[in-house]
C-alpha cells in the first residue's frame, strides 16, 4: 500500500470505519453493465423507479465529479450487540440505530477533508444519494466480494456494514480487487421467504421482504403477508444465514446502538401510533425514511404459519 494510501487507510480507521480501499475511476465493466439492465428488463426492481434513472452516471463515477481519477471505498459496522425481546415487531437490524445516512456522512466528509488536505484536489461523498453502484466498488476496491444474497461480504467479518464511497480528484493506488465467491454454499437462496435469490442473479424486489416491507405501497401480496411472522421493517433472513456473519462482532459504534424505540416497538404500539409520535420515536432513525402506513400494514399482516414455497 502506497504512503498516502496507508495515511488515509488509517484517518478512516480512526473514524470509525472498518475497511477502506481503493478503486481506479474508471466506467463499470460491461458485464456489471448487462446485469443491471437485464434486472430492470424483467422487471425485477419493482417500483423502483429510481434504478432506471442515471444510467450514465451509474456506469460511470467520473461524471459524478469533474476530473474524478479513484475511488475511495469505506465500510462501517452494525451488527447490533443486543435483539429485540421475542415480543417486539422485528426490525433488520441496520435500522436498530441511527440514520446510517447521517453517521456515514458526518464521518465521510471528515475523511473527504483529510484527503484533500493530504492529496488535495475536490471530492464528493456518496452514501445512497449519488446513482453510484456500491458493493461492485466495494468489490473493485478489495473490501469483499458481493455474495449471492446481493450483499457485500468482507472476509472474516461478514456482510453486516454500511458502505459509503468518496470519489475524489487524487490519483491514488488502487487495491487488489476481492476475488472470494460463495463456492458451493447455497443457504440464502434455500431460506429467503418469497424465492428472491437465483443464482447468479441480483435480487428480485418483488419477491423480496424487504423491499415488500420498506418500499412497496398499498397491499401486500398475501404469500408475503403470510411470512412476515412480525417482521415491520426489512430483513435479515438472507444475512443470518450466512456462514460468514457467524463470527460477527458487535459494532462500536456509538450511534448504532439499539434506540428504545426500536427495542420497545411492539405491533400494537405500531397500531396506535400517530404521525406525530411515529416522528418523535423515529426522527433520527432509517425507519423515518418509511411511511406510517407502511409500518401500521406490516404489523397489522397476517402471521400464520408460511406455506411452502410461495408460487411465482
Ligand atoms: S432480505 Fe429476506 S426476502 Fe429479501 S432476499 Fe434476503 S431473505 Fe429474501
Ligand atoms: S449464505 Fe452462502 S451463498 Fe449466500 S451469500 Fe452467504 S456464502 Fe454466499
Amino acid at each position: 500500500m502506497s504512503t498516502l494510501n496507508a495515511l488515509i487507510a488509517e484517518r478512516a480507521h480512526e473514524l470509525e470505519f472498518d475497511a477502506c480501499g481503493f478503486a481506479r475511476a474508471t466506467a463499470v465493466e460491461a458485464q456489471a453493465v448487462r446485469q443491471h439492465d437485464q434486472w430492470i428488463a424483467l422487471g425485477h426492481h419493482a417500483r423502483m423507479a429510481w434504478a432506471e434513472r442515471n444510467r450514465d452516471l451509474r456506469n460511470d463515477p467520473r461524471q459524478l465529479l469533474d476530473g474524478a481519477q479513484s475511488l475511495i471505498v469505506v465500510a462501517m459496522n452494525y451488527f447490533p450487540a443486543t435483539t429485540q425481546p421475542p415480543q417486539a415487531a422485528r426490525v433488520a437490524y441496520y435500522a436498530y440505530g441511527k440514520d446510517y445516512h447521517l453517521v456515514m456522512r458526518e464521518r465521510m466528509e471528515a475523511l473527504a477533508q483529510f484527503v484533500t488536505q493530504v492529496c488535495g484536489g475536490a471530492t464528493r461523498c456518496c452514501v445512497d444519494t449519488a446513482p453510484l453502484r456500491e458493493r461492485y466498488w466495494a468489490q473493485k476496491a478489495g473490501v469483499g466480494f458481493i455474495g449471492r444474497n446481493n450483499t457485500l461480504i468482507i472476509p472474516g467479518r461478514g456482510s453486516y456494514f454500511f458502505l459509503g464511497v468518496i470519489v475524489t480528484t487524487a490519483v491514488l493506488e488502487p487495491s487488489e480487487p476481492c476475488t472470494l465467491t460463495c463456492g458451493d454454499c447455497h443457504a440464502c437462496e434455500r431460506v429467503c421467504p418469497g424465492g428472491a435469490l437465483k443464482d447468479g442473479e441480483a435480487v428480485d424486489a418483488n419477491r423480496c421482504l424487504s423491499y415488500l416491507t420498506i418500499e412497496h405501497r398499498g397491499d401486500l401480496p398475501e404469500w408475503a403477508a403470510q411470512v412476515l411472522h412480525g417482521q415491520v421493517c426489512g430483513c435479515d433472513i438472507c444475512q443470518q444465514v450466512c456462514p460468514h456473519n457467524r463470527h460477527a462482532r458487535p459494532t462500536t459504534v456509538q450511534p448504532f446502538a439499539p434506540l428504545p424505540s426500536v427495542m420497545d416497538l411492539t405491533p400494537q404500539r405500531i397500531a396506535a401510533m400517530t404521525s406525530g409520535e411515529f416522528r418523535r420515536a423515529f426522527h433520527d432513525s432509517a425507519i423515518a425514511h418509511m411511511r406510517l402506513s407502511n409500518l401500521q400494514r406490516n404489523a397489522s399482516a397476517t402471521t400464520t404459519p408460511p406455506t411452502l414455497h410461495p408460487d411465482k
